[in-house]
């Protein structure tokens, strides 16, 4: 067959040569070491809580080694192209400090000398590739039924199972040069697949940054490389941009692992050498049972990373917690250098957590309230007013006219030796602090305790005092004492039965009838704020 004829025929009006191509894609120019790294993904229209996990393994090899960091949308499958996709991506990315260094904007700039950096702007490259390999007689048109890329990978690797592996040869690899001409003429479309050289019994081996050793059968599969409408499918699409755009390491999914075979074959036809690879696990949740289940939009809201910003978790948080679930030792070493900034932790791309990462909101929490606990108060304000106008537009103007006030609220216990730890979104704010707003309608007390309850705030009227803590305390002691309490705890747990309690409960008393609560910041800065007419006002409902 002469393939160079073939070619022609296949791609008469290609608009580049490969020579031509490479010519605009030098090699980039970075130290020995330095990786260079790419966020690629579908446009969904979200990021994904799994994408941005990847995008954070690529941005700290990147960044960390003096390399470079960039986005490629994939969108050769424009059936699923949602506007704006890239925007959606790089606010995200963005907004937790992770910029890209090189992007596109649809119909916008372009940031980089490597771009297109959308796919479907990269069409004549891919075709100029095909047509290299079939003039080399390593890929050929197949004029079959459905060759619209993965669905139609799908369906041979199903086949392949029921009747054996010949059938991952297609049999359009045997048409002759006079039959694709006939074809040609009768406007048959065309899709171009490898001509596989995999006998399917073979095995390769390669070192995965995330799976250590992998061993696995070679591929024998007559992959579609480009569709019938000429778009090059995901397998072909990454070989070619990949090494044109200089990545050497690929972070991606552990769902690419099984085409890794077929990547390997054709990387190795284009004659170009492969990146290395982290396959990054999938992130599952546990569910009520207990069993894990991968995380996905459709059950779990946190699978959209936009689902963080509304419910106004602490960015920081969001990424100590994904950094721990990608090097299970960040958590000792925070501990260790709790004020140390996040780039100088001994960061291992190539070691991920061997442990199935599960997504646990306890956790995330936990991180988050710590990381707030350490805020000066007036950051609070700044972080709740921003996260406000974004997604509770009704509070912001309360939030602007009483900035002293709310500021004063998110001070309790705030900025002291062992902070309070209660806030880790700020969505909670106006539910944590809701008796600071206004008087509570429930009240957290036994029936039990009802009679005495009543009684310790229609006495309380007459002992109160704020002019300061002490005086504040000395008054409630003295009243307690009064009303039957014990003031001194040994006492108290000594005889027991002389008393109706000691004076911790009387303070609970008035801590529930002032915030509805048993469990509060400290009763006396809460009344200092809420000032000494309004604590009456709340206590004369139980006179
Ligand atoms: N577009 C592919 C995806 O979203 C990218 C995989 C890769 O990073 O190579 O899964």
């Amino acid at each position: 067959m002469d393939y160079k004829k073939l070619a022609d025929l296949l791609f008469p009006d290609n608009k580049f040569t490969v020579e031509e191509i490479e010519k605009k894609y030098p090699k980039r120019k970075l130290e020995k070491n330095a990786y260079v790294t790419r966020f690629a993904p579908s446009p969904t229209g979200y990021m994904h809580l799994g994408g941005f996990f990847q995008a954070l393994i690529d941005y700290n090899l990147a960044k960390r080694s003096g390399g470079v960091f960039y986005l490629r949308i994939e969108d050769t499958d424009q059936k699923r192209e949602i506007a704006g996709a890239s925007a959606i991506i790089l606010n995200i990315l963005t907004s937790y400090g992770f910029l890209p260094d090189e992007y596109q904007l649809k119909g916008g700039v372009t940031v980089g000398d490597y771009g297109p950096y959308y796919q479907s702007e990269r069409k004549e490259i891919y075709k100029a590739y095909a047509k290299k390999l079939v003039s080399e007689g390593k890929a050929f048109p197949c004029f079959c039924r459905k060759t619209e890329g993965l669905s139609d990978v799908k369906e041979k690797r199903e086949k392949k199972f029921a009747v054996g592996i010949n059938e991952d040869k297609d049999p359009c690899r045997n048409l002759t040069l006079e039959q694709i001409e006939t074809n040609l003429k009768e406007g048959k479309t065309f899709a171009i697949r490898l001509k596989s050289k995999g006998d399917g019994v073979r095995k390769i081996k390669f070192h995965d940054g995330a799976k250590g050793e992998v061993e696995i059968l070679e591929n024998s599969m007559d992959a579609v490389l480009l569709k019938n409408d000429m778009m090059p499918t995901y397998n072909f699409a990454h070989p070619v941009d990949d090494t044109l755009m200089g990545t050497n390491v690929v972070v991606r999914g552990e769902e690419w692992l099984p085409s890794y075979p077929l990547h390997a074959e054709i990387f190795e036809a284009l004659g170009f050498e492969q990146p290395k690879y982290i396959h990054s696990p999938l992130i599952y949740k546990l569910n009520e049972q207990g069993n894990k289940n991968k995380i996905s939009k459709r059950k779990h809201p946190e699978a959209d990373m936009r689902y963080f910003d509304k419910e106004g978790y602490d960015k920081q948080a969001v990424v100590e917690y994904l950094m721990n679930l990608i090097n299970s030792n960040f958590e000792n070493w925070r501990r260790v250098n709790p004020d140390a900034d996040i780039m100088e932790f001994p960061f291992d791309g190539f070691k991920i957590t061997a442990n199935t990462p599960i997504f646990d909101f306890v956790k995330l929490n936990d991180v988050s309230k710590e990381i707030i606990s350490h805020y000066s108060a007036e950051k609070c304000y700044e972080e709740l007013l921003l996260w406000a106008r974004e997604n509770s537009l009704e509070n912001v103007d309360y939030l602007v006219k009483d900035k002293d006030y709310v500021t004063k609220v998110l001070n309790i216990d705030r900025e002291k030796p062992k902070p309070r730890k209660d806030i880790y979104k700020w969505s909670m704010f106006f539910d944590v602090f809701d008796y600071m707003f206004s008087a509570p309608a429930k009240f957290e007390v036994e029936e039990e305790n009802k009679k005495d309850f009543e009684e310790v705030l229609k006495t309380y009227k007459k002992y109160i005092d704020l002019s300061s803590k002490e005086k504040w305390f000395e008054n409630i002691k003295k009243m307690a004492a009064e009303l039957g309490y014990a003031t001194d705890n040994s006492d108290f747990k000594k005889n027991p039965e002389k008393y109706k309690g000691n004076v911790a409960k009387v303070c609970e008393y008035i801590r529930v009838a002032v915030t509805g609560r048993k469990n509060s910041p400290d009763l006396y800065e809460i009344m200092i704020l809420l000032g000494e007419k309004q604590v009456l006002e709340r206590l004369a409902q139980f006179a």
